[in-house]
């Protein structure tokens, strides 16, 4: 079927093919399945696979090529970009593929790529058990992953990918692979970090650690006037912190709620969300620090701590987003972050500081992808409206802030976190010996480039 084009007369053939559903635009659940988070992406594929399995995503990965059609793939549909859905393309939602099998003895997860980051926890948790995930329980895990993926407990155990061991993926010519140390190790290098550049991936097997269940967190709020000083006292307290400390700081508009005072509510304050994964005094230095109008932070279950931003990360909102690393964070760059900070317009947008450092430090560089000099600190701001109205000040905001940015960036900050998507960014966002043997893997798993709707490393 070369050259096969999708109409009347071949769609009833091709469902043949699949286990899955096949939605078409009129089709009822059709919105549903090509709607992803960031509400500014509206694309209507030609076709969406509701993947049930590896098969129907041979089948599709085989029918793209038959037909040209562009391919897009979607996890749990978190790409700012919007790259998992495409126009008058085919898309392979992956969302229903929902299995979770753990094993607590060996202490790995078996996971298929629909899962959400909020799915994964609680079936790890059920183990006492987790793995550095996503810090929005919606997420999904296979993007995250892919992309390096960073979360509260990498400062103990690295990013998502550094805690992979091994992937199931099906390639540009639709066959069924392995990779890990032992298996395809030159593929399983470039999936922890490289993006959805080399092939579909299936399953995702996690290494585990003993996490909780109880653990010390929450969320301590200071009025903005005190935000320059409590800032810089984080910036060298959670630097010297052991690797058990975790969580990071922002400018957000306080919510209108009991714990903040009336003339606070609506404004923009200075928020840190502190974590300790051991022993809870060593929270007390930022607790005690300044005088914050309020302390949410107490002891609360893994899980209730992976939902903290969840409140202020609705899916149907527009964002724009922006992320650099800074090696760094200098009482120059506090004083310039807080400035823009002030101007937050919309109740979700956000500046936010996040300390690395801990376990990133010491996990071997070539062990994947990922960079591993893009800094000290990944600082971000977030975009995130409801009307179209707002569209034109709110993303002026965000580009400012990239351009105030612009003297202290440094490359490396992960696909995960790099709305951005040119080819410099992509290749800044390795290095160029990193990015080198990328390009060779892609020629390797993907030479006509069939998987290029994402940060896309394109082959020589
Ligand atoms: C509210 C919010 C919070 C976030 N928080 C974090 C965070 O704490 N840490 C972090 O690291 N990142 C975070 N991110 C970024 C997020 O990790 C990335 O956007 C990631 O790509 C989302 O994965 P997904 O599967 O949900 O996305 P999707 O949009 O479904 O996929 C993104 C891209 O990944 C590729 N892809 C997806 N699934 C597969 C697959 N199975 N095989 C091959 N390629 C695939 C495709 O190229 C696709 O276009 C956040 C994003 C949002 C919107």
């Amino acid at each position: 079927m070369a050259g096969t084009t999708l109409d009347e007369s071949t769609i009833p053939v091709i469902r043949g093919r699949f286990e899955g559903e096949l939605l078409e635009p009129g089709d009822g659940g059709y919105d549903e399945a090509r709607t992803v988070f960031n509400a500014m992406i509206d694309r209507r594929p030609r076709l969406i696979v509701r993947c049930s399995g590896a098969a129907d995503v041979v089948a599709g990965i085989l029918l793209a090529r038959e037909t040209s059609l562009p391919l897009a793939v979607k996890g749990g549909g978190h790409g700012v970009n919007g790259h998992a859905v495409c126009d008058d393309g085919i898309m392979l939602d992956l969302s229903p593929l929902k299995r979770i099998d753990v094993d607590p003895e060996a202490r790995i997860a078996r996971a298929q790529a629909g899962v959400t980051w909020g799915e994964f926890d609680a079936a790890t948790q059920a183990h006492g058990l987790a793995t550095t995930g996503g810090r929005i329980t919606t997420t999904g895990i296979a993007g995250l992953t892919l992309g390096a993926g960073s979360g509260w407990l990498e400062r103990m155990y690295g990013y998502t990918s550094h805690n992979l061991v091994a992937a199931e993926m099906v390639t540009a010519d639709g066959q069924l692979v392995r990779a890990s140390e032992d298996e395809n190790a030159d593929l399983f290098w470039g999936l922890r970090g490289g993006g959805g550049n080399f092939g579909v991936v299936t399953h995702f097997e996690y290494r585990l650690h003993e996490v909780g269940p109880m653990v010390t967190g929450g969320m301590i709020l200071w009025p903005l006037e005190q935000a320059g000083e409590v800032l810089r006292f984080y910036r060298d307290w959670i630097e010297a912190a052991p690797d058990e400390i975790s969580g990071g700081a922002a400018v957000v508009t306080a919510p209108p709620e009991g714990s903040v005072p009336t003339e606070l509510q609506g404004k923009p304050v200075f928020a840190v969300i502190p974590i300790s994964f051991g022993d809870p005094e060593l929270l007390r230095p930022i607790r005690e620090y300044g005088t914050p109008f309020a302390d949410l932070t107490g002891p609360m279950p893994y899980v209730e701590v992976q939902k903290l931003m969840d409140a202020g990360s609705p899916w149907g909102f527009r964002n724009y987003w922006k992320a650099e690393a800074v090696q760094e964070f200098s009482d120059e760059l506090v004083d310039l972050v807080l400035e823009h900070g002030k101007g937050v317009g919309s109740p979700f947008d956000a500046c936010f500081f996040q300390p690395l450092g801990g376990a990133l430090d010491r996990i071997p560089a070539a062990a994947t992808a990922i960079n591993p000099s893009a800094g000290k600190w990944f600082l971000h701001v977030f975009g995130i409206w409801e009307t179209e109205e707002e569209a034109e000040s709110e993303m002026a905001w965000v580009r400012r802030w990239g351009e105030l940015m612009e003297p202290y960036a440094r490359a490396g900050v992960p696909l995960t976190f790099s709305a951005d998507t040119g080819d410099e960014r992509v290749r800044a966002t390795f290095g160029d010996e990193k990015y080198a043997r990328l390009v060779a893997l892609k020629d390797k798993y993907d030479p006509e480039n069939l998987f290029r709707l994402n940060q896309n490393i394109k082959p020589s």
